[in-house]
């Protein structure tokens, strides 16, 4: 018999694992199976462009996977049962249980409601393709003069802020955030980019937070009242429940607790990569939800399995954080670098040129899941008859 791996999610970190294992296990001994939401490859990182009114490329797992041998299972994870070693996914045909022998988990993450009532409720958000799609149709039916609050003070408040500025001029957008608008942004950073706000007319209201969020308001803890068509929360990410419920060992954020190796503590069968894994970066702070740590997540997570499945030395992966791009509608960003203490360096790319540097890393992060070997030679490596884990870390 085979032996089954089950990765569960196909966005960067799923998708990516996926095709890389497939091209270097032998499909003699290897069943790989993934289990997606949603039939496509969804380029998260666009999905405020989405929001916004923008036709994303489409670009379907079918594809994506094509001539991998990889089987691909259109369903939505309900539960997993990590000491029975099973997955129950639900589509529209009903319920089924999968079994695995070794499971990589790469669910990634949600809004953060942050336990703020009626978020769930009246707030819409972008950061899954069905919630971008219910906010593009919301503007739609808003047309000229409706307004859009956007809550929150970091990277997608401002791409989500200024992108649907842009996009629909006819809105009046505003944002609130409790902190400052980028506030860890370098000093030229930001300027460059409240420049942007200003350009398109976007109302900031900093140190406020919001406490109650209606159908058409959002509610500050001072009692502060923001009239709003459509309020778009924005205020972080955080990790499906699923994890914790299923009995593997996971930080009070939800995010799995795993050795170096990025193997479950408690069940070593099970690996998990991208935002769904809690992973100390070699700056010493927690490694940050983002797509830049998708990749090196990915990266140490497959290279385990293969370790621990066919016998061969892992090589460290290094967790390093150079800094973010962050979009301001099509034409213009920033690129923010940080020193080795996660602090903005004084100076960021800004403009056109960070807004066409942006566009090129989205673009091959999406390449790179269906390429991710970047051209270097596929292996087809057997599964060793004896396996044990490999140790923590061994020079490659
Ligand atoms: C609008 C926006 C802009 C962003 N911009 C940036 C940026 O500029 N730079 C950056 O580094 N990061 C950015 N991020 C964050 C980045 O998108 C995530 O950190 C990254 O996608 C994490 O990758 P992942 O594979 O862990 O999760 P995802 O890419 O979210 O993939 C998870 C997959 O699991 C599937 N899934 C989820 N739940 C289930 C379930 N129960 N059953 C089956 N399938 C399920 C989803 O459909 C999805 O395909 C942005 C996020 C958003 C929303």
């Amino acid at each position: 018999m085979k032996h089954r791996i089950v990765v569960l999610g196909a966005g960067y970190a799923g998708a990516f694992s996926a095709t890389f294992l497939a091209r270097q296990l032998h499909s003699d001994d290897f069943e790989i199976t993934v289990v997606n939401a949603e039939p496509d490859f969804v380029e998260r990182l666009r999905l405020h462009q989405l929001a916004a009114g923008q036709e994303l490329r489409h670009r379907p797992l079918a594809e994506v996977f094509a001539g991998t041998g990889i089987r691909l299972r259109v369903a939505r994870v309900t539960s997993i049962d990590a000491e029975h070693r099973t997955v129950t996914v639900g589509d529209g045909a009903g319920i089924d249980r999968l079994e695995y022998d070794t499971l990589l988990y790469a669910l990634g993450s949600t809004i953060a409601d942050h336990g703020v009532p009626g978020v769930d409720e009246h707030a819409f958000h972008v950061a899954a393709r069905p919630a971008a799609l219910r906010l593009r149709a919301r503007l739609d039916e808003l047309g000229e003069g409706g307004h859009v609050l956007v809550v929150g003070g970091n990277l997608t408040a401002i791409e989500a802020a200024t992108e649907l500025a842009e996009s629909r001029p006819g809105l009046r957008v505003s944002l609130v955030t409790r902190g400052e608008l980028g506030g860890w942004l370098g000093a030229k950073a930001r300027s460059h980019m409240l420049r942007a706000f200003d350009r398109f007319g976007i109302t900031v209201h900093e140190h406020t937070a919001i406490a109650r969020v209606e159908a058409a308001a959002a509610i500050a803890a001072d009692g502060t009242v923001f009239t709003a068509d459509a309020t778009v929360w924005a205020a972080g990410f955080a990790v499906h429940p699923i994890a914790a419920a299923s009995g593997l060992a996971v930080e009070p954020n939800g995010q799995i607790t795993v050795d170096q190796q990025l193997r479950s503590v408690s069940h070593p069968n099970v690996y998990a990569a991208g935002d769904s894994v809690f992973v100390i970066g070699d700056n010493g702070l927690p490694y940050p939800m983002s797509c830049a740590s998708a990749g090196p997540t990915s990266k140490a997570a497959t290279a385990a399995i293969i370790g621990d499945l066919t016998g061969r030395k892992v090589a460290p992966t290094t967790f390093s954080y150079i800094g973010n791009h962050i979009s301001l509608g099509r034409n213009d960003g920033l690129f923010q670098l940080v020193d080795g203490d996660a602090r903005a360096k004084p100076g960021a790319l800004r403009g056109r040129a960070a807004a066409r540097v942006k566009s090129a890393i989205i673009n091959t992060a999406a390449w790179a899941v269906s390429h991710p070997t970047f051209g270097k030679p596929n292996h087809k490596y057997r599964l060793a008859t004896t396996r044990e884990h490999s140790p923590d870390v061994v020079a490659a």
